[in-house]
C-alpha cells in the first residue's frame, strides 16, 4: 500500500511515523516531508507541494491513501479535488472545512446546533464594530474570520486596544482578506484543553485528550508561539470535564455534521476552554494539531492506518479505539530568537535518547540533520505517569544539541 503524507512539520514526521508502523504500508511518501522523514523507516520525500502538484502526484503513483496535516489544504478543497478523480483521502471536504476557514461560520454551526461557546457578534464593517466594542465591558476577544497561522485573535483590555485591533484587520489590512470579517466575542477566563477526536460522518470518536504550551517562555510568559510542548492526557480533564465535553460540545457537533450533509472523513480538533461555568467551545480545527499530534499519537494502541481507513469507508462505528494507559510529554526545542526572527543552518546532533524525536524544521544535507526552521524539533517520551513521562522527555532533550537551541523546562509541570 503506497501512502502520502501532505505537509512538511513536526506533525507530519509524527503522522508518517505512525503510517509507517502498519504491515500493509509499503511506502510513506512526505511532501514534501523534513529532514526527519528522510530517515524514517519507509518513508520517501518528494519535494512538491501545490494541491495540482500534489494531485498529479497521487494519481501518477497510484496512491491508496493521502493523509492531509495543514489546514490550508483542506480549506483549499483538496479533499474535494482527489474525490473527483476517485483517490482516497483523509480530510473533510471543503465546505465542511469552513468550520476552521472561518470563525464567522464556525460560530454560526456552533449557535445552530446549541454547542456550548462563548457569545459573539460578526461584524463586516468598520463602524458598526467600532460602535459595538464602544458599548462592551473588557476584556473582549476579537478574532480575524478566516485562517492567521496564530495571528488572528487579539484579547483586548480597553477600548483603544479594541480600536487599534479593529484598524490592524479591517482597514490596514494586515491580515489581508482574513481580518475584512470579524468575531468579537466574550472572554472566558479557564483552563484550555484540546481534544482531537475522528469522524466519518456518522460517528465520532474522540482521541486522548491534550495540553498545549503556548507562550515562548515558562509559566505562560512571553509571546505565543506555534507551541512548545505537549502532555496527554490533559490532567484539567476530570471525567466530569469530559462527560460536559461529551454533552455540550461533542454530540451537538456530529448532529450538525449530520444534518448539514457535511461530507467528513477526518480528525475534528476542539479547542476548549474549562471555566467555572462549564465547559465552553473555543474553536474547531479540521486536522490534526502542531505539536498535540506528536504528543496523542505515541499513546495510540490501535493501528492509525487502520483507524484512518475506517473513517474514509464510513464504518468508524465497528471500530473500538484503544489507548496505552499511561501519558506522554512532547518538549519542543526552538532556534535562538524564536518565535521572532531566528537562526537556521546549525548542524543538529542527536545522541541515544530513549523516546522518539520528531523533526520539524530541518533537513537532511549530506547527511547532516540541519535546522532550517523556528520550531525545530520535539521530543515525546511515553511513560506510566506524567512525572515519569516528564522527566524521560527531559532527560532525552539533554542528549540533543545545536547552536543556539531553546526549550522550556515546566512543560507538564
Ligand atoms: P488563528 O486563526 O489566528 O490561527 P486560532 O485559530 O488559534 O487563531 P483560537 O483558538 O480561536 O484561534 O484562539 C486562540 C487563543 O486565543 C486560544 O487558544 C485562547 O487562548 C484565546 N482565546 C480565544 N477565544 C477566547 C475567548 N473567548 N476567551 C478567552 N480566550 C480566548
Amino acid at each position: 500500500m503506497k501512502v502520502l503524507v501532505v505537509g512538511s512539520g513536526g506533525r507530519e514526521h509524527a503522522i508518517a511515523y505512525k503510517a509507517s508502523k502498519n504491515e500493509d504500508v509499503d511506502v510513506v511518501y512526505c511532501a514534501k516531508g523534513n529532514g526527519g522523514t528522510a530517515l524514517e523507516y519507509k518513508c520517501v520525500n518528494v519535494d512538491i507541494s501545490t494541491k495540482d502538484e500534489i494531485l498529479d502526484f497521487a494519481l501518477r503513483e497510484k496512491i491508496d491513501l493521502t493523509i492531509v496535516g495543514p489546514e490550508a489544504y483542506l480549506v483549499d478543497g483538496i479533499v474535494d479535488d482527489f474525490k473527483e478523480k476517485n483517490l482516497r483521502i483523509f480530510g473533510p471536504s471543503q465546505r465542511a472545512a469552513n468550520l476552521e476557514g472561518s470563525k464567522a461560520f464556525a460560530k454560526e454551526f456552533m449557535k445552530k446546533y446549541n454547542v456550548k461557546t462563548a457569545k459573539c457578534e460578526v461584524f463586516e464593517d468598520y463602524g458598526a464594530a467600532i460602535e459595538y466594542i464602544n458599548k462592551c465591558g473588557y476584556p473582549i476577544v476579537i478574532k480575524a474570520d478566516g485562517l492567521a497561522a496564530g495571528k488572528g485573535v487579539v484579547i483586548c483590555q480597553s477600548f483603544e486596544e479594541g480600536e487599534k485591533t479593529l484598524r490592524d484587520f479591517m482597514i490596514e489590512g494586515i491580515l489581508k482578506s482574513s481580518g475584512e470579517k470579524v468575531v468579537i466575542e466574550e472572554y472566558l477566563e479557564g483552563v484550555e484543553a484540546t481534544i482531537l477526536s475522528i469522524t466519518d460522518g456518522n460517528t465520532i470518536i474522540p482521541f486522548i485528550s491534550s495540553k498545549d504550551h503556548k507562550t515562548i517562555f515558562e509559566g505562560g510568559k512571553g509571546p505565543n508561539t506555534g507551541g512548545m510542548g505537549v502532555i496527554a492526557p490533559n490532567p484539567y480533564c476530570s471525567e466530569e470535564v469530559l462527560r460536559e465535553f461529551e454533552r455540550d460540545i461533542l454530540n451537538p457537533t456530529l448532529k450538525g455534521i449530520k444534518e448539514e450533509n457535511f461530507d467528513y472523513c477526518g480528525i475534528i480538533y476542539f479547542g476548549i476552554m474549562i471555566t467555572k461555568k462549564g465547559v465552553y467551545l473555543l474553536e474547531y480545527n479540521v486536522r490534526m494539531g502542531d505539536p498535540e499530534t506528536q504528543a496523542v499519537l505515541p499513546l495510540l494502541k490501535t493501528d492509525f492506518i487502520e483507524l484512518i481507513e475506517a473513517s474514509i469507508d464510513k464504518s468508524l462505528d465497528d471500530i473500538k479505539v484503544e489507548w496505552i494507559d499511561g501519558a506522554s510529554c512532547c518538549v519542543v526545542a526552538s532556534s535562538k530568537g524564536y518565535p521572532e526572527k531566528y537562526e537556521t543552518g546549525h548542524e543538529i546532533s542527536i545522541g541515544n535518547v530513549c523516546g522518539k524525536v520528531f523533526i520539524a524544521g530541518a533537513a537532511l544535507r549530506d547527511e547532516k540533520l540541519i535546522t532550517t526552521g523556528g520550531r525545530v524539533l520535539s521530543v515525546v517520551c511515553v511513560s506510566k505517569d506524567l512525572d515519569k513521562a516528564r522527566e524521560a522527555a527531559y532527560e532525552d532533550i539533554k542528549k540533543i544539541n545545536f547552536s543556539g537551541m531553546y526549550y522550556r523546562k515546566d512543560i507538564g509541570e
